[in-house]
């Protein structure tokens, strides 16, 4: 799992299955999994001059990245992690990353940087006791 936050302008996603989307300025958690290597799953994500491939791409285009948190796992924990984000956070866009799994969303919104840290406090908390 990996969970990015970051403030973003208002900036409107590009197209592809999602359409646009009205980006509200504010702190966003993106979840994420890298089951196929952490390292250079992060390094893409930091390149800019990457092909756009994905939603967060698009997203990360943007954005500013402010931070990222990992998680090990050897479940794939990244629905869980929505989950929890899910119970605190409001989802900032529809369908955003979740082309193989059943969640309403993997890209969360928080208006201020406080809300965003506790709900990933609290998320990690909450892995850590499961
Ligand atoms: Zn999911």
């Amino acid at each position: 799992m990996h969970s990015l936050n970051f403030p973003v302008g208002t900036a409107k996603y590009p197209g592809g299955s999602l359409g646009e989307i009205n980006f509200l300025p504010g702190w966003y958690a993106y979840v994420g999994s890298a089951m196929g290597g952490l390292r250079g799953r992060i390094k893409r994500h930091l390149r800019q001059d990457k092909k756009v491939r994905w939603h967060i791409d698009y997203f990360l285009a943007v954005g500013m990245l402010k931070e990222i948190i990992t998680v090990k796992s050897r479940r794939k924990i990244e629905c869980l992690v929505s989950c929890y984000l899910a119970e605190k956070l409001p989802a900032a866009a529809d369908r955003f990353s979740v082309s193989d799994c059943s969640c309403k969303t993997h890209l969360y919104l928080a208006p201020m940087e406080e809300q965003m840290r506790n709900a990933v406090e609290e998320t990690l908390r909450k892995i850590k006791v499961d």
